[in-house]
């Protein structure tokens, strides 16, 4: 049966390939006065964008701080086989505008079965099917009723609004790994950051969960190709006023009609790029609450694997919240010896502070609770703390108490018809994501065209 044709997949489908498509016409090819846009930001959100008007035949030049592209799409092979520092999953592919990406380059997928997993508890006993089903049914039941907790005047954090249902949960290893692996790891905060009444509001596509066993990195390598993309030039300033803007980096200072800037959520808060004149209050007021979190992802590689190999994922139900809830078996995705562990929570801040050595001890000490003698030591690890990443200063936008889908969309607006915003925080519905972050630069760069006249 084909798949339903709702108003939200048409929508999404119109978001991801209207825009996208290679035969649109070259609109300002001919014309006097030509525009030249500067994007800054190379990650999925600035390349879709400059993509986009490229083929509109529009002159555009990418500005990336890091020495790679991709942002926080970075796929790391020095274990021998890909493994992701960042985004992982495509998250549902119909409708996604990046299956047509991983399609066009004939890419390999993986589906993932979320229902594919074992729990541990903490000191390796394993939990009898009931006590997971009522935890699960706990966990549905609590999460169902929180934004009623909540409302318009007086949101509350997921935290407070469980504390009121179910206190409970808060004190259960098991319920601990659900609320950590589901919800502190989707929104990329602890429980007591995240607002009850937004948590769950935006959209997701239908269809497989897929990872790329080639590594994600591969569909940003497409999306990139024919670009003029500068690398290693971080943006200290952009200045924009009487028809022209201008992007200054240590190197150079790029001069332009336009500007698209993709700066994550957490340098737009540190304030590391001065815009002038500054952002607009509203822009100003968004950029300062919405919520902007941590997860801490490691990729462990052994000389042999000791966990069951054909099983998806490893899920352990720590004493302490967050302490690596979930973790991905690459065994059945790659055929290769290692485990991607994922911390959560106010656990990934804790991890972020760590050394190698003390994550590889940390990690060491939770697979022995798990698999006892059986646990092989680490031979190498790959490990991602983007909170102490200067060009992301975090991993991904949420609703923090008190934000509304408002914030986040608002920061879409342009700014004189001349400064643009895009990236995954400038999206509710598909915040977030790496599919949210390409809509997003498409979106920014319609509205561009759309000021041209175009
Ligand atoms: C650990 C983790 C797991 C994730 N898992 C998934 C997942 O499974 N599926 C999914 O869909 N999404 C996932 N995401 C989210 C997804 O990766 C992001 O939403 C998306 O990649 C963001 O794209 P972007 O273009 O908005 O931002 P970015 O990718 O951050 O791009 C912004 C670019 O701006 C650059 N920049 C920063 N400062 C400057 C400066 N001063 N001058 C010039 N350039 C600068 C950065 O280097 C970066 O390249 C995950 C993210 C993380 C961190």
């Amino acid at each position: 049966m084909p798949p339903e044709l709702t108003r939200r997949r048409l929508l999404a489908l119109s978001a991801g390939t209207l825009l996208a498509s290679p035969a649109l016409k070259p609109v300002f090819a001919a014309a006097a006065g030509k525009p030249k846009v500067i994007v800054v930001g190379a990650g999925v959100a600035g390349l879709s964008a400059a993509r986009t008007l490229t083929r509109h035949g529009i002159e555009v030049i990418v500005v990336e701080a890091r020495d790679r592209i991709g942002g926080r799409i970075s796929t790391d092979r020095s274990l021998g086989t890909a493994v992701e520092r960042g985004a992982s999953w495509l998250h549902g592919l119909n409708g996604n505008p990046l299956a047509g990406l991983v399609r066009d380059q004939k890419l390999a997928t993986y589906f993932s079965d979320y229902d594919d997993y074992e729990v541990w508890l903490p000191g390796g006993e394993r939990p009898e099917d009931w006590e997971l089903e009522d935890a699960i049914d706990a966990f549905d039941s609590v999460l169902e009723k929180a934004a009623d907790e909540a409302d318009e005047g007086s949101d509350l954090s997921l935290l407070e609004a469980i504390d009121q249902l179910d206190p409970g949960m808060l004190k259960d290893p098991l319920s601990g790994w659900m609320l950590s692996s589901e919800i502190e790891d989707d929104g990329g905060a602890p429980l007591s950051r995240i607002s009850a009444l937004q948590y769950g509001e935006d959209r997701s596509f239908d269809g497989p969960e897929a990872l790329l066993p080639d590594g994600f990195g591969r569909v940003v390598e497409g999306l990139a190709r024919g670009l003029d993309i500068r690398l290693g030039e971080p943006v200290r300033r952009i200045s924009h006023g009487a028809g022209q803007v201008v992007v200054e980096t240590a190197k150079e200072r790029h001069s332009g009609t336009h500007v698209i800037s993709t700066l994550p959520l957490g340098v737009l808060k540190a304030g590391h790029v001065v815009f002038d004149p500054p952002l607009p209050e509203s822009h100003a007021g968004a950029i300062a609450s919405l919520g902007f979190g941590a997860v801490t992802k490691v990729s462990v590689k052994f000389d042999r694997c000791f966990w069951p190999e054909e099983t998806q994922f490893l899920s352990y139900a720590a004493k302490e919240r967050g302490r690596w809830p979930t973790m991905i078996n690459l065994m059945p995705v790659s055929g290769a010896s290692i485990l991607t562990l994922v911390s959560t929570g106010d656990y990934a801040l804790k991890s972020e502070a760590m050394s190698e050595a003390e994550l590889q001890a940390d990690i060491s000490a939770v697979l022995g609770e798990m698999f006892g003698a059986d646990a092989r030591p680490p031979q190498k690890i790959v490990a991602a703390q983007w909170s102490r990443d200067p060009f992301a200063l975090g991993v991904y936008s949420y609703p923090a108490v008190g934000n509304t889908p408002a914030d986040f969309d608002g920061l879409a607006e342009p700014v004189a018809d001349r400064l643009f915003l895009a990236g995954e925080h400038t999206i509710f519905e598909h915040h977030g994501t790496a599919h949210g972050a390409f809509i997003s630069g498409e979106r920014a760069a319609g509205k561009l065209i759309a000021a041209l006249g175009g």
